[in-house]
């Protein structure tokens, strides 16, 4: 069986060369033809000889995971759903803004930790993706966004941030997401700095430890209540790792990370989490913890048994934080006229023109 050259980081691929015969150094060629010209043909490799190309034609393959469907927002969103095999299908949302643009990266088929308000959680674990459909999904995009922005300006690339926030629990799937995150970071790749790549996670304690020593990266924490009553309800894990503990492994993440805050997501759900005094504890709990909030309006889907707070809730909520001097945004919701904002990925399916979707999803369940 054929090797996929997308699972590699550098080192990976230096010792894949080795394995072939080749000198180590062929891995630096390699990984720019992949992943900067995202060329998956060897044959158009022009500096690799002759010999090279040909014996990697046949052990190797640069394949990501296929497209199912292509859908594009009114607002520019634009969501790719994409097979990985056995009927599983996982999204990918690129989200253009002013000055940047975001792509939003799956980690896990599903979700084991079941969070109350979230799609992906409902639908319970599948697998852990592997690094090629991890790192497969930004080399694709790449690819796809340079073919649309090459036929309006040739502009430079247009992925500028990385946030993994698409389905699944990154930190649940450490070893792959850390080898993606490093191909991201790669100046023979990605170059991404570690300031533009975001690592969002619900709190599993131990492995945003891990993550601070292996490959310390921007770092989101799903917060969504203040207190561990509400949370243990809305995030399950809370029960294994409390938020002291949650908040105490913010702060040594701080000492290592790329950026002087923690950003902390909270989902807004009316007359659950969303009251003034819900606020008002919420600074009291973060205080000793440098932090920005983002909150994100709920994205509904079907059966969820919550609604959307009011925007009179979430601008009085937000005036609470930025009045404790808590930096505080609150999500555009994107995409959402395609179901690509948060927590709606592979949730709601509906019409007709969505069949391949809805076939997938089914089987993925
Ligand atoms: N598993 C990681 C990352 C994926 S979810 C995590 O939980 O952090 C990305 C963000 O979307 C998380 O903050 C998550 O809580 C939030 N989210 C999940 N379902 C949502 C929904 N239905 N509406 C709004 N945000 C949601
Ligand atoms: Fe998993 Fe994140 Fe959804 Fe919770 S919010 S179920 S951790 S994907």
């Amino acid at each position: 069986m054929s090797v996929n050259l997308l699972d590699f980081d550098a080192k990976g691929l230096a010792g894949f060369c080795t394995e072939i015969g080749e000198k180590p150094f062929r891995a630096r060629q390699l990984l720019r033809w992949i992943h900067r010209s995202g060329e998956a043909d060897f044959a158009a490799m022009s500096d690799l000889a002759k010999g090279l190309r040909d014996k990697l034609s046949t052990t190797a393959v640069i394949e990501s995971p296929r497209v199912i469907s292509d859908h594009a927002a009114a607002d520019g969103t634009r969501k790719w759903l994409l097979s990985v095999g056995a009927g599983n299908g996982i999204e990918t949302v690129f989200i253009p803004e002013t000055n940047r643009g975001t792509l939003c990266i799956s980690s896990q088929v599903g979700c084991a930790l079941a969070c109350t308000f979230c799609s992906t959680g409902r639908q319970g674990f599948n697998r852990n993706l592997t690094v090629a459909e991890i790192i497969g999904q930004l080399w694709w995009a790449n690819k796809a966004l340079a073919e649309a922005s090459d036929e309006v300006s040739g502009h430079d690339r247009a992925i500028t941030n990385v946030v993994m926030m698409g389905m699944g629990e990154p930190l649940a799937n450490f070893e792959n997401v850390v080898t993606a995150l490093d191909l991201m970071l790669d100046d023979n790749a990605y170059g991404l700095s570690r300031r533009r790549v975001t690592v969002s996670t619900s709190g599993l304690v131990p492995a945003m430890d891990r993550l601070r020593q292996r490959c310390p990266v921007a770092l989101a924490v799903s917060l969504h209540a203040p207190n561990d009553g509400l949370r243990d309800q809305l995030v399950p894990i809370n029960r294994k790792y409390p938020i002291r503990e949650l908040l105490a492994a913010c702060e040594r993440y701080l000492e290592s990370a790329p950026r002087d805050f923690i950003t902390f997501e909270y989902v807004m759900l009316d007359g659950v989490n969303d009251s003034v005094a819900h606020a008002h504890e919420l600074v009291k709990l973060v205080h000793r913890v440098p932090c920005k909030f983002n909150l994100i309006p709920f994205n509904p889907f079907p059966d969820s048994g919550y609604r959307r707070s009011s925007a009179g809730a979430v601008r009085c909520f937000r005036d609470v934080l930025m009045q404790a001097g808590l930096i505080t945004t609150v999500r555009k919701t994107r995409g959402d006229d395609i179901d690509a904002a948060c927590g709606q990925l592979a949730g709601k399916v509906h019409d007709k023109t969505r069949r391949a979707s809805r076939g997938l999803m089914e089987m993925a369940r």
